[in-house]
Order: C-alpha cells, then sequence, then structure tokens
C-alpha cells in the first residue's frame, strides 16, 4: 500500500507547482494585507478576490503538536509513532505538517522540508529553522 498523494485542484495547483519546485507559496490579499493557507479563491478574511502568491522563507514556530500512533493506513505503519503539528509560519499563516528529525513541542522553531511521493512533493517540518 502507497501513501496518499495529493491531487492539486485549479485553486491549489500553483501551490503544489511550488512545492515541486522546492517553494512553500502561499496567498496575501491584495485588499486586507493578510495571507492565508491553504489556497483558496477568495480572501478568507474579507471575501476579496484579489489574491497574490508569494513565496515563504519556510520557516516558523509550532502553535500546536500531537503523536500519531496509528497511521491512517498501512502504509504509514513503518513510519509511526510519528508527530503532526500546526505550525504558524513566520509570514502569517498557519499550516499543518509532519515533523521530521526529532521532538517537536509548542513554539519549536522548524523550516520546511519536502518529501518526494509518487508523481507530488509533500512539504514537511524538521526541527530548526
Ligand atoms: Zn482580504
Amino acid at each position: 500500500m502507497e501513501k496518499p498523494v495529493p491531487r492539486p485542484n485549479a485553486d491549489s495547483a500553483p501551490f503544489w507547482e511550488g512545492c515541486a519546485a522546492h517553494e512553500f507559496r502561499f496567498q496575501r490579499c491584495r485588499d486586507c494585507g493578510k495571507a492565508q493557507f491553504y489556497p483558496r479563491a477568495v480572501c478568507s478574511h474579507c471575501q476579496g478576490r484579489d489574491l497574490e502568491w508569494l513565496v515563504s522563507a519556510g520557516k516558523g514556530a509550532v502553535y500546536s503538536v500531537t503523536t500519531v500512533y496509528r497511521g491512517p493506513s498501512a502504509a504509514f505503519k513503518d513510519v509511526t509513532p510519528y508527530q503532526v503539528a500546526l505550525v504558524d509560519m513566520d509570514e502569517g499563516f498557519r499550516f499543518m505538517a509532519n515533523v521530521r528529525g526529532g521532538e517537536a513541542e509548542i513554539g519549536t522553531r522548524v523550516r520546511v522540508i519536502y518529501e518526494e511521493r509518487g508523481d507530488q512533493t509533500i512539504p514537511q517540518v524538521e526541527i530548526g529553522g
């Protein structure tokens, strides 16, 4: 069994194309100036439609973290237990990722790394940054 891979849609395709190039792209609203993640057609803060794509420096701090002892499918059996974190990125948005390279706790600084999985590139985080 293989781990699942994301299937980009019209809103998320620029993000996944960025991951393939090891660029962590996110959207920022030109109307209210706020960043958002995940990618959407409208701003989640003001419903504006004038969104621009920017490239994150790929660094942030753990907002919350949990340990997964039983993965979502048998494909994860060899990697459990592992941590999943919500990360507050320095550019002002939050995203969820697996933690690599050590144990994270709230406030731990992390940086984005990439895992090649099937025909997609998956962003994850490692300790440091
Ligand atoms: Zn907005």
